[in-house]
């Protein structure tokens, strides 16, 4: 993570912990929609015994993430976790952190230093005038980084999350100012639904055009799985990882003469299997369609229920309306198979 590797997707589970079946259930479900990092509550010594269970069923790394208690932390790592995150400064003291930061260290377990609005320490809070802004967020941070170098231990990253858009922003552009470590962004308690895609998007849409970040989380007050899809369709639309289908259909208009929403309804659940990047236009009518489609892998524009198909910008065949979403997944599966043996 960080420099010129790609940027990661994570989640965080919404189970309890130590229920490890319903745990790895969740995880294997976020594996599958392409989690490439899973963070698990740990807040007793019960899902902390949990750990190692959970570890031996899932594929991907595991971040332990642990508030106040170092002998969680411990635990955490001797049941062999990826990473813990923690905040240095509510661990219980200097003493105890470095027991934690020697076996950080003995077990290459990386350590995240997680800021966000709820956590600020009271005295920052106070001289930043009981607010909690992006210099503030950041200096807690900064603490909490130095408390870590101080004992020793520098394999670090750190996120500073607030629930604002743009103090997100700005904590994040000052922090990667003052600091060379992995950045996790986030918008923490984003809520639900559209306004929290549209909070996540436009924080860590701008953070990452300016080259800021290494690892997102899309926090949604909704089954995880969503977060990690989010998470793609953010990276996918500013061109940073590719995976799946990029589906592109028109907004419809009094010039459409197919059902274009149940049409593309249909394709996102049929096509939601394909890992492979493909470009899939489907337009309402001739006026953009086949240019549209010309642009994508493969393509329909649609007329009076036929509609004209489209792959590597060539006109292929007509396609009955009711044949339609048959023909695109299977055109889809042949282009995404073709992908998987030329890689
Ligand atoms: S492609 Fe045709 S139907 Fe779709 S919005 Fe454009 S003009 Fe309207």
């Amino acid at each position: 993570m960080g420099g010129n590797a790609l940027v990661t997707v994570q989640s965080m589970t919404s189970t309890n912990t130590s229920d490890v079946r319903q745990t790895v259930e969740q995880i294997r479900r976020l594996e599958e929609a392409g989690c490439e990092i899973v963070r698990v509550a740990v807040p007793d010594d019960e899902a902390a015994s949990a750990l190692g269970p959970i570890l031996r069923e899932i594929r991907i790394p595991l971040v332990a993430d642990i508030h106040f208690h170092y002998k969680l932390a411990l635990k955490s790592i001797e049941q062999g976790v990826h990473c813990i995150r923690i905040n240095p400064g509510n661990i219980g003291g200097i003493e105890r952190l470095r027991e934690v930061v020697r076996a950080a260290e003995q077990a290459h377990v990386p350590i995240r230093v997680g800021v966000n609005s709820g956590s600020l320490e009271d005295d920052i809070l106070r001289r930043h005038g009981f607010k909690v802004t992006a210099s503030a967020l950041v200096e807690s941070a900064v603490r909490n980084v130095r408390i870590l170098e101080d004992a020793g231990f520098g394999d670090v990253k750190i996120s500073v999350k607030s629930t604002d858009v743009l103090t997100t922003i700005e904590a994040y552009r000052l922090l990667s100012a003052a600091v060379d470590y992995p950045l996790h962004l986030g918008v923490t308690e984003a809520g639900r639904g559209r306004p929290a895609h549209i909070k996540s998007a436009i924080a860590m849409g701008a953070l990452l055009m300016d080259g800021i970040g290494d690892t997102i989380r899309i926090s949604l007050t909704e089954d995880p799985v969503n977060e990690v899809h989010a998470a793609y369709d953010l990276l996918k639309a500013i061109k940073l990882r590719e995976r799946g289908v990029d589906l592109i259909t028109c907004p419809t208009c009094g010039r459409i003469e197919i059902d274009l929403m149940k049409l593309s309804d249909e394709l996102e659940r049929r096509l939601g299997h394909i890992r492979e990047p493909v470009r899939v236009a489907v337009l309402g009518c001739v006026v953009n369609g086949p240019g549209e489609a010309r642009e994508a892998d493969i393509g329909i524009a649609g007329g009076r229920g036929v509609g004209m198909l489209v792959k590597d910008g060539k006109f292929v065949r007509k396609v009955k309306e009711s044949d339609m979403v048959d023909v695109l997944v299977e055109e889809v599966e042949k282009i995404a198979a073709e992908k998987r043996r030329s890689r």
